[in-house]
């Protein structure tokens, strides 16, 4: 397979690179401190607005229509830049395409497309994460409104978002999945409480809880028909789970070029061990490049992906792993002038086998979706 860009590509590429040079907003290249968070909104619309995002989404809803591989020469840029990676709300507009009535997208999408209407995505609660189906929060019909009462929790952008995707039991007398139904929720009500959660590595705005006590929401932004928010939430996480969607395959390969730079300027300091590290993280990081551009070549082909999320996200998982674990040996936990970036990459790594679905339950859906084995 010739993995060189066309003539089109080519110009594109340049074009981009040309424009970062006068437009990288200068936030860290990844998820290490508030300051990354606080600027996506502006990196978000900077980058449509210049026509360098929604690239492979249809044009009707803001995207520009084009192969997914104009996608993966945006990542290498932004990342060979040392910009943030484009903001991952790939999985949300795929669902929405999917599942949402044509008013909908018309009304929705364009505005998650453009960054101008910040969304976040209310799936789990304290006692519903793997087990996602036993969700409690429930959606009331009372006129031409839906009334929302429950409790999310790990909602990744819940501080910034103007609309969040929330999935609610609608009917609690069928079968558990079959009562779901998904809404878009305004979050600037009296009726919704958001609360930050910070975490280990510092970071306080990434997510928070959403506490909803009589939200209400208009029954024209249910996303599909009652009891369909099930299989909405199927295709919105197999989604989150490709790394092609989520654009940090080149950002690993950065990284893991840093701490070769950094080990070289004084290879005395580093044992075997740090180096074996650093050697396994570069593998890893090109095994899961070379994925990617298989799973982009399959989609170009038009093939197109259910359960392989699972694989994705596992090797996405054990790259993002490697990769923040050769942080800790090559680059330490707190450099002499006080900088513990490395520090704070490799504890952002642990969340990776937590977030989109645990590794032990993409383990499961590989074991019982893909290899067909038996479930006892
Ligand atoms: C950084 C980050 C961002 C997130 N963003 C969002 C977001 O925006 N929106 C949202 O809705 N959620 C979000 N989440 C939540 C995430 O989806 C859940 O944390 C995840 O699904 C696991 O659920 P849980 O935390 O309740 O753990 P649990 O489900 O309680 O799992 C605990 C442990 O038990 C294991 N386990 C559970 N069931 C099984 C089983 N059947 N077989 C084998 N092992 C099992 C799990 O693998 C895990 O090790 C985010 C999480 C993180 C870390």
């Amino acid at each position: 397979m010739d993995f060189g860009d066309s003539h089109e590509e080519r110009e594109f590429r340049l074009r981009l690179r040309e424009w970062l040079v006068h437009n990288n907003p200068g936030l860290p290249a990844s998820s290490t401190s508030d300051e990354y968070w606080a600027g996506q909104a502006a990196w978000h619309q900077a980058l449509y607005q210049a026509g360098f995002f929604g690239l492979s989404w249809p044009v009707e809803v803001g995207g520009q229509g084009l192969p997914s591989v104009y996608d993966v020469i945006l990542d290498e840029e932004l990342a060979t830049a040392g910009t943030p990676p484009r903001p991952s709300m790939g999985y949300l507009v795929q669902g929405m395409l999917r599942h949402a009535s044509d008013d909908v997208q018309r009304r929705f999408l364009p505005g998650l497309v453009s960054g101008q209407e910040r969304w976040c995505q209310g799936f789990s609660e304290p006692d519903a994460g793997s087990d996602l189906a036993s969700l409690r929060t429930r959606a009331v019909l009372e006129g031409g409104e839906y009334v929302i009462t429950g409790h999310k929790v790990w909602t990744s952008y819940s501080d910034a978002a103007d609309w969040c995707l929330v999935l609610a039991r609608t009917d609690p007398d069928v079968a558990k999945h079959r009562g779901l139904s998904a809404f878009i929720v305004p979050m600037d009500q009296p009726g919704i409480e958001q609360r930050p959660l910070p975490m280990i590595n510092g970071i306080t705005r990434e997510f928070g809880e959403v506490l909803f006590d009589g939200a209400r929401v208009p029954a024209e932004n249910m996303i599909g028909s009652p009891g369909e928010g099930w299989a909405l939430a199927m295709t919105i996480v197999s989604h989150e789970r490709e790394p092609g969607e989520l654009g940090f395959v080149a950002r690993y390969k950065k990284l893991v070029h840093e701490l070769v730079e950094l080990a070289r300027e004084d290879p005395s300091r580093y044992g075997n061990e740090q180096l074996r590290d650093l050697g396994w993280a570069m593998i890893e990081a090109e095994m899961l490049r070379l994925h990617v551009y298989r799973r982009l070549s399959d989609r170009l082909d038009g093939i197109s992906h259910g359960s392989e999320g699972s694989v994705d996200k596992l090797l996405m998982t054990a790259a993002e792993q490697a990769v923040g674990h050769a942080g800790l040996a090559i680059g330490g936990g707190a450099r002499p002038d006080g900088d513990d970036t490395w520090l704070r990459v490799y504890l952002y790594s642990r969340a990776q086998s937590v977030m989109g679905g645990t590794s032990q339950i993409q383990r499961n859906l590989i074991a019982t979706r893909l290899l067909e084995l038996p479930t006892s």
